[in-house]
């Protein structure tokens, strides 16, 4: 992309309403609008984000085995009253009435509609497993829309729904989203501790939150210290296998960590004191079995082959995707701005020309725009004629990670400049030698 041709409304100063870093900078960057309180219009550059995080969260999703379709954002009420959450749901649920005098409802999460769906299809155990899942926008009236897309009244939300014959098969499919999201958060360059929740009026002991550690998170979290050294890394997992899935959900929480809601101060002090820790999380994610809630109230059975009708067994598994922008820039900035692990950055590489009008310059930017291109890379060229300094501070503010900087100098002597965005290195080297080192970088075999 050039920057000439782009759409991306950076703003000089900072947004008074802004009270967090991440909402500063996607105001800032021109990644989203306010289109009213806690609704966003997703500008170009926080759109291509968004999407990337979609992507990632598809691919660990279908690595699983878990299957996507989409459901619609608007519901109608009759399924809620089956299970009685039209009443239970409170002043968070959108309700709307349609010409006809229907009653109708933005949906807040989708277990009346996937267990429908269920129900219609599926008679016999012989169809489970099945995990289901879509990716698509959420509407819940928070009380305090706040903090940008962190927390919105409009948002956009994987949410994933097991089936199962069995409490222990479900138990399998609960252990197989932790695994999926440990990866899932790992891609993103995020590291998202699984902590011991509450299971709300529903209760039972199997529910995690993925909690990502900042300090402007609105969940107070416990945990050891010795948690943050855990990695999942690159390891190859079956996601069939009972044991493999089961051993990382052990060694992932067999440490201390909760939220507050269900800290225990006795058991923390069973943690050496050394390793104790206090701190603040954004949640980003959360999985949850609950049984046979939904099956019960609404008839979702199955054969189990024994001659038997039986309610099945479900869980569902939640990520917050357009939370996800705000908590990766919470966990990766500094003051002049953003900065975008390489699985999510909207552009690979920033191409900033120091002397727009140059014929060298002009024409090695362009060959370094092609060649990286070339490779299914996307760059973005600043071919503006900013001065140098203002080109920087986008960049800077942006976040890409990596930036050549190219002006008649440089050329002379056969060099550009490469900068990490992360670590403000910056090396001289040929042209054809960064987009080698770019290329590596990400992982795509230079033609
Ligand atoms: P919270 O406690 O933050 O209100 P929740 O526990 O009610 O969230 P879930 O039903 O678990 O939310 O939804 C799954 C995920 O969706 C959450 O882990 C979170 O990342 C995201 N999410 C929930 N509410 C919002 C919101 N208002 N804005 C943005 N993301 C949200
Ligand atoms: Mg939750």
């Amino acid at each position: 992309m050039r920057l000439s041709r782009y759409f991306l409304p950076v703003l000089k100063e900072t947004p008074a309403e802004a009270q967090i870093v991440s909402h500063r900078y996607m105001l800032r960057a021109g990644m989203i609008k306010q289109a009213s309180a806690g609704i966003y219009s997703w500008l170009p550059l926080g759109f291509k984000v968004l999407r990337k995080i979609e992507q990632i969260v598809h691919e660990e999703q279908q690595r699983a085995g878990h299957i996507p379709l989409l459901m619609p954002t608007l519901q109608s009420a009759d399924l809620w009253r089956e299970s009685g959450r039209y009443d239970a749901y409170g002043a968070e649920m959108l309700r709307i009435t349609d010409r006809h005098g229907r009653d109708m409802l933005y949906g807040p999460t989708n277990e009346e509609l996937i267990t429908d769906i269920f129900r219609s299809n599926v008679s016999s155990y012989r169809d489970l497993p099945l995990t289901l899942y879509h990716i698509q926008w959420k509407f819940r009236d928070e009380i305090r829309p706040r903090f940008g897309v962190m927390r919105g009244r409009e948002f956009y939300m994987k949410d994933g729904y097991n089936f199962d014959l069995t409490k222990e098969d479900a138990l399998h499919a609960y252990n197989r989203h932790l695994v999926s999201y440990l990866r899932t958060y790992e891609r993103m360059g995020l590291q998202a501790i699984p902590m011991r929740a509450d299971g709300g009026p529903i209760g039972g002991d199997y529910t995690h939150e993925f909690l990502v550690l900042a300090e402007t998170g609105e969940s107070e979290v416990f945990y050891d210290s010795e948690i943050t050294d855990l990695k999942f890394g690159d390891r190859q997992i079956d996601y069939d296998s009972v044991e493999q899935c089961q051993a990382v959900l052990e060694e992932f929480t067999s440490r201390y960590a909760r939220t507050d809601e269900t800290h225990d101060e006795a058991l923390f002090d069973q943690v050496p004191e050394e390793r104790r820790r206090v701190a603040r999380g954004i949640e980003v994610g959360q999985i949850f079995y609950f049984g046979t809630k939904y099956s019960d109230a609404m008839g979702a059975t199955v054969s189990d082959g024994d001659g038997n009708q039986v309610p099945v067994h479900m869980g569902s598994h939640g990520i917050g995707v357009s939370r996800l922008l705000g908590a990766i820039i919470e966990a990766s900035h500094d003051d002049k701005g953003i900065i975008w692990p390489e699985g999510v950055t909207p552009f690979h590489a920033g191409i900033v020309n120091l002397k727009q009008g140059d014929a060298e310059a002009d024409a090695a930017c362009e060959a370094l725009y092609a060649s990286l291109t070339a490779l299914g890379l996307e760059p973005l060229y600043d071919d503006t004629t900013e001065r140098a300094g203002a080109k920087f501070a986008t960049m800077d503010l942006i976040g890409l990670p990596w930036r050549i900087t190219v002006g008649p100098r440089g050329l002379k002597n056969g060099v550009v400049e490469l900068t990490s965005r992360r670590t403000g290195e910056s090396e001289e080297l040929p042209p054809e030698a960064a987009v080698a080192k770019i290329a590596a970088i990400y992982g795509v075999a230079k033609a």
